[in-house]
């Protein structure tokens, strides 16, 4: 038995290298990678312009900690600030880590604004936040709980995409609202506009927070910066991360002026925004915003999309529906065919995709995938499916 703590099951598959959107084992076999490390690698694997940023840096400078300027900090907050809503930013190392520190933005803001007693979280059912004590009780999803009670206080769940079920949950002690735009983890659903919406009208009207979890739905993978442009709001909070690095890893909280309440002494973290990572991070933003980058996305999901819509008509006994937006797609799998199951055979013909809840298969692909690359996915899909329509 190996020394390292069993936490995964990963495939039976080591990669030692990667170049654009194909990964390679060591005996040279090559898959196209739908997965991108769960929406991680948005701009592929290897890609020149993040090699020479990372490599420069770390010819440099690695890390100095938060005690000193980190004058990439600086740079990087004010560049996602005017892309986005956001008027200020923290830096963090992942997803979980910036969700808990939207979640104490939460708290603060209303103890600040004389309402200590508001310090509830409403979530939804079938979310996920990360794996931290707070996130998981922010999920709320017993698979995750299991074994580390007692739960953190403060969160409440009700079903996605219900504005009459959330308004009913609201009470006196409520913070703030936190919701993913697109639930990834739990199934790919996509939240409507008019369910975006109403939240933000609702947190008006109350006083309360709205917070995103964009760490999965952010960076362009849907086609916009964050998702929740799609619906023409403005957050108080978004937390975001995967994407954000490329790879490196990085999160990232985001803030109106108003919700900016962490000051000195609050919050922090040793290496959140070290000179790596936002070199990286810079490199990647060089990419999403480049004039026309984003609409590429929307234009490549839309064919996905039709090639997903294809696969579902011609073999309606394998495939239940579609879903998601731009380049975070999912296919639903009908009852007799197990996903993770699907994916291992996918595997067999050399294309990654990810699991997620619901018996739905995501397609997280690069964002600088090809059209050719879509058809090619499309081909190694149909091979399965073939399969388990004769079977
Ligand atoms: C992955 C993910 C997280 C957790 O991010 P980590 O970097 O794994 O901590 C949180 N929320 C969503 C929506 C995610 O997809």
């Amino acid at each position: 038995m190996s020394a390292l703590m069993p936490t995964y099951a990963p495939a039976d598959l080591a990669f030692v290298k990667g170049e654009g959107v194909y990964l390679y084992t060591a005996d040279e076999r090559r898959f196209l990678d739908f997965c991108a490390g769960i929406a991680v690698n948005c701009m592929g694997h290897a890609h020149p312009h993040l090699v020479e940023a990372l490599k420069s840096q770390a010819e440099k400078l690695w890390h100095v900690s938060n005690l000193y300027v980190i004058p990439g900090q600086v740079e990087l907050a004010e560049r996602l600030a005017a892309a986005s809503f956001a008027d200020r930013v923290f830096f963090s190392n992942s997803g979980a880590e910036a969700l808990e520190g939207a979640i104490k933005i939460a708290r603060k803001y209303q103890k600040d604004n004389g309402h200590p007693e508001r310090y509830r979280v409403i979530g939804c059912d079938s979310a996920f936040h990360g794996r931290t004590l707070a996130t998981i009780a922010a999920a709320g999803q017993e698979k995750l709980l299991e074994g580390f009670g007692p739960v953190v206080d403060g969160f409440d769940h009700v079903a996605f995409g219900n504005l009459n079920e959330m308004r009913a949950a609201v009470t006196d002690e409520t913070a703030a609202i936190l919701v993913e735009p697109i639930q990834g983890e739990g199934g790919l659903r996509a939240a409507d506009a008019a369910y975006l919406q109403g939240l933000r009208t609702m947190c008006d009207e109350f006083g309360i927070l709205l917070m995103f979890d964009e760490v999965q739905c952010g960076m362009g993978r849907t086609g916009k910066l964050f998702a929740h442009e799609w619906a023409d709001i403005i957050p108080d909070v978004v937390a975001t991360a995967k994407g954000i690095g490329g790879g490196f890893p990085l999160g990232a909280i985001l803030t109106t002026e108003a919700a900016a309440v962490l000051h000195v002494g609050n919050h922090g973290t040793t290496y959140g925004g070290n000179p790596l990572a936002m070199a990286v991070g810079g490199a990647v933003l060089d990419e999403i915003l480049k004039d026309g980058f984003l609409e590429n996305v929307v234009a490549l999901g839309v064919k996905l999309h039709a090639g997903l819509s294809g696969l579902i008509a011609k073999y309606p006994s394998v495939f239940a529906e579609t879903r998601g937006l731009g380049l975070m797609q999912g296919i639903k799998l009908n009852e007799s065919i197990v996903n993770r199951d699907f994916k291992a055979e996918l595997e067999g013909e050399g294309l990654l995709v990810a699991p997620a809840g619901d018996n739905v298969l995501r397609l997280l692909p690069p964002l600088i995938i090809t059209e050719a690359n879509i058809a090619e996915a499309m081909e190694k899909f149909e091979a399965v499916a073939a399969r388990h329509a004769s079977s």
